[in-house]
């Protein structure tokens, strides 16, 4: 019977995409990509009818879903990085079984991989952490009170920071409490993608990095005492460091 496939489209590199989503991909009679998000070269060249869900409501995704699927189709919906977080994957699935419409989900390789990997980081160093923690500050969607960034930070792990440039500033000062002044960050913009910047230096300058090389907001900010695994990256506080993701 057709299916709805939730594939992890990875960070945007249109190589990071497991053989599995590529495979169903190529074999979809319905693609809904999330335009905002997912590099378009992973969508050119299919045979399968494209929808952008960008202008979507959950509504209309869904709808479109089932149109698909009565018509037999194999249906993909393809959305950045990762879908077990920040995905709107629960309201997609619980929308699918009401209807009785059969899903499964293809896991993606995250953007808080692929930015680490760009800056060949490890997050989880003998005797200095071994926890990293995906967190956000509030947006449109709160975030429970309990898990407020100044109580995480208590534990001094690695921390990657989703959603949040915007209002780095914010989670500067939050951060500063625990981890210090002093504390490496790294803000990584568009990881996998072309255009991608990795810039390094001290979380009390957070602020600043994000305002003096606008950042967009397809960024990640990571702190934690990890980050000086990497001493190259430390050498240049300060300079912003502009690197390309495609390597030979
Ligand atoms: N589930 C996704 C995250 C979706 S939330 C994942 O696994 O990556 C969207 C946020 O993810 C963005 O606001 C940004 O903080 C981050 N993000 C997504 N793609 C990114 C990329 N290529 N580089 C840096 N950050 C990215």
């Amino acid at each position: 019977m057709a299916k709805v496939y939730f594939v992890g489209a990875g960070p945007g590199d249109p190589e990071l995409i497991t053989v599995k989503g590529r495979r169903l991909l190529e074999a979809a009679g319905m693609v809904i990509y999330a335009g905002s998000l997912v590099n378009p070269a992973l969508c050119a060249g299919l045979k399968a009818e494209l929808h952008d869900s960008a202008p979507l409501t959950l509504e209309e995704i869904i709808a479109l879903m089932a149109r698909g699927i009565a018509a037999g189709k194999t249906v993909v919906r393809l959305q950045t990085g990762d879908l077990s977080f920040y995905s709107a994957l629960a309201e997609q699935t619980s929308r699918l079984r009401a209807l009785d419409i059969p899903y499964e989900v293809v896991p993606g390789v995250t953007s808080a991989s692929a930015g680490a990997a760009s800056a060949g980081l490890e997050l989880t160093l003998p005797e200095v952490t071994q926890t990293v923690i995906f967190t956000r500050l509030a947006g449109l969607t709160p975030v429970p009170e309990k898990e407020n960034l100044r109580e995480l930070a208590r534990h001094q792990a690695s921390m990657v920071i989703f959603l949040s440039v915007a209002a780095a500033e914010k989670v500067k000062e939050e951060l500063l409490p625990a981890y210090g002044p002093a504390a490496p960050v790294m803000l990584v913009e568009k990881a996998s993608w072309p255009e991608e910047r990795i810039l390094t230096g001290r979380l009390d300058d957070l602020g600043s990095m994000v305002r003096k090389a606008r950042i967009g907001k397809t960024a990640l900010i990571y702190v934690g005492p990890a980050l000086t695994g990497a001493p190259a990256h430390f050498s240049r506080l300060y300079h912003p460091d502009f690197r390309h993701a495609y390597r030979p």
